[in-house]
C-alpha cells in the first residue's frame, strides 16, 4: 500500500493581514445579506458581489497579470475563499469561472482563448458553466454523447447537457463532447469546447427545480449550436485528460467542507453553554472543522508548489461532506424540539437538510471519490 501524507501548510503572516481586511470588507458588504442567503454558501450568487471581489483583485488572485490577475500566493487566495464561504458571502457567481474555468483556459489555450477571457472573468464581468454530466452520463462520464462536429462553418454541437449548475446567469460553458469514436480506449474522441451561451444560436436553457424549490441547475440543449473552430480548447481528442486536470481545481477547495457553516453558526448561537450535550456534539462538529481545516489548507500548500493533489483532494472532499451532512443531522438531533419555528436556526436547519445529500454528488460522488483514493493507495 502506497503512503498518503498532506503536510499542514503554515500561512504567512501577510495572510493574516489580509484575513483582517477581507474581514473588514465583509462587515459592510453583507449587511444586506439575510441569513437564507448566507447558508446558500456557496450556491448563492450575486454578480454586483462578485464585482465588488473583482475590484479589490479578489478574483484571479494567483494569476498571471497578462491574464488581469494579480500574482499573489495560492494561501493568500485560500485566505480569501475561507473567509468568503464561512461568511456565507454570495461568490457563486464567479465561482466556476474562478476556480477551475480561467485556470484550464490558461492551461490549454494559453495564446488563444485566455488573453481574450480571462481578464473579463478576473473583472467579475464573464461567469462559466461546467457543461459535463448528460441525462446517461454521470459518474461514467467517458459515456457522454453530446457530439460536435467540424464543419467549414465551425463545431456544430448537438446533444444535451444536464444538471448545469448556473447556465442561466452564465455567459460561457466548456463542455465536454464527443469529437471521435470511442474506440478500444473508451477515453479517445472526447474534446472541450468554449460556447458562448449568449451569442450562439440552438441553445435551450430550461431550469430544473431543486429539492429547496430554487432554480440553480438546468437543462442545456443544442440544437446545430455552432461555435468558432478557435474555440476548441487544448488538442481534439485531448478532452479527457483536461477534464482530469480541471476535476484537481473543482475537487480541492475549502468549499468542499464549509457548505454547513450558516447552520453551525446558527447552532453555536442557540446552544446552552450550561447542557453538557450541547457542549459536546458541537464541541465534536468544530474539532472535526480544524481537522479539515488543516487537510483542506495542506492541498492548497500542495497546489501552491505546483503539484496535482488529486488523491489528497479526494480525500478532503469525501471527509468534507460526511461533515458537511452530519451537520444538520446533529442540529436535529440537538434542537429539534427546541428551535422556535420561523427562528432563523430553524430555517437554516430545514435549508441545510434538503440540500445537503447533494454534497455527496457535486464535483463526484462519494464512491467516485472512495474509488480515487483506494488506487491512489494502490488498492485496486
Ligand atoms: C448540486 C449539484 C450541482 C451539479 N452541478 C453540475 C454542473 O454544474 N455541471 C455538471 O456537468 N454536472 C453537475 N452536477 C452533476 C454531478 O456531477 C452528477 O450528479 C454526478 O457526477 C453523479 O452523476 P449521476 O447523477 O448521473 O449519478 P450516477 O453516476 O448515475 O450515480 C448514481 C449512484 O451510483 C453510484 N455509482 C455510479 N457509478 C459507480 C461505480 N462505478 N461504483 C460505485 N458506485 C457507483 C454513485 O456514486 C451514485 O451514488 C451537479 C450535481 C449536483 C447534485
Amino acid at each position: 500500500m502506497r503512503d498518503l501524507t498532506i503536510e499542514p501548510a503554515t500561512l504567512p503572516p501577510a495572510c493574516e493581514a489580509l484575513r483582517a481586511e477581507v474581514r473588514a470588507f465583509l462587515a459592510e458588504a453583507m449587511v444586506d445579506v439575510t441569513p437564507a442567503m448566507r447558508t446558500r454558501n456557496w450556491s448563492g450568487a450575486s454578480a454586483q458581489f462578485s464585482r465588488q471581489m473583482a475590484a479589490r483583485g479578489w478574483i484571479g488572485m494567483t494569476w498571471p497579470r497578462r491574464y488581469g490577475g494579480h500574482e499573489r500566493s495560492a494561501l493568500e487566495r485560500y485566505v480569501v475563499l475561507e473567509e468568503m464561504l464561512a461568511a456565507g458571502a454570495p461568490v457563486g457567481a464567479h465561482w466556476v469561472a474562478e476556480r477551475q474555468s480561467a485556470p484550464l483556459l490558461m492551461r490549454f489555450a494559453p495564446d488563444t482563448l485566455a488573453p481574450r477571457i480571462v481578464p473579463r472573468i478576473a473583472r467579475g464581468e464573464a461567469f462559466f458553466c461546467i457543461g459535463m454530466s448528460e441525462p446517461d452520463a454521470g459518474s461514467d462520464l467517458a459515456s457522454i454523447r453530446t457530439k460536435a462536429v467540424n464543419t467549414p462553418r465551425g463545431w456544430v454541437i448537438n446533444g444535451r447537457k444536464v444538471w448545469t449548475s448556473g447556465a442561466h446567469r452564465a455567459h460561457y460553458m466548456i463542455a465536454l463532447v464527443r469529437t471521435g469514436e470511442r474506440g478500444p480506449d473508451r477515453h479517445a474522441g472526447l474534446s472541450q469546447l468554449l460556447i458562448d451561451l449568449h451569442a450562439t444560436r440552438g441553445i435551450t436553457v430550461r431550469p430544473i427545480v431543486n429539492a429547496l424549490g430554487e432554480h440553480d441547475f438546468n437543462e442545456v440543449t443544442f440544437d446545430d449550436a455552432c461555435v468558432p473552430h478557435e474555440h476548441l480548447i487544448g488538442r481534439e481528442g485531448d478532452g479527457w485528460r483536461q477534464v482530469g486536470a480541471e476535476l484537481a481545481f473543482e475537487r480541492s477547495g475549502p468549499e468542499r467542507y464549509l457548505s454547513s457553516t450558516q447552520l453551525l453558526l446558527e447552532m453555536l448561537d442557540a446552544a446552552d453553554a450550561s447542557n453538557p450535550r450541547d457542549a459536546v456534539a458541537i464541541g465534536r462538529v468544530v474539532a472535526h472543522y480544524g481537522t479539515l481545516r488543516q487537510m483542506s489548507l495542506g492541498v492548497a500548500g500542495l497546489l501552491a508548489r505546483g503539484e496535482q493533489p488529486m488523491l489528497a483532494a479526494a480525500l478532503v472532499k469525501d471527509q468534507g461532506a460526511l461533515l458537511e451532512q452530519a451537520i444538520p443531522d446533529i442540529a436535529h438531533e440537538l434542537f429539534g424540539g427546541r428551535a422556535p419555528p420561523g427562528s432563523t436556526l430553524a430555517q437554516a436547519m430545514r435549508d441545510t437538510a434538503l440540500a445537503a445529500p447533494s454534497f455527496s454528488l457535486r464535483g463526484g460522488t462519494r464512491e467516485i471519490l472512495r474509488g480515487i483514493v483506494a488506487r491512489g493507495l494502490g488498492l485496486r
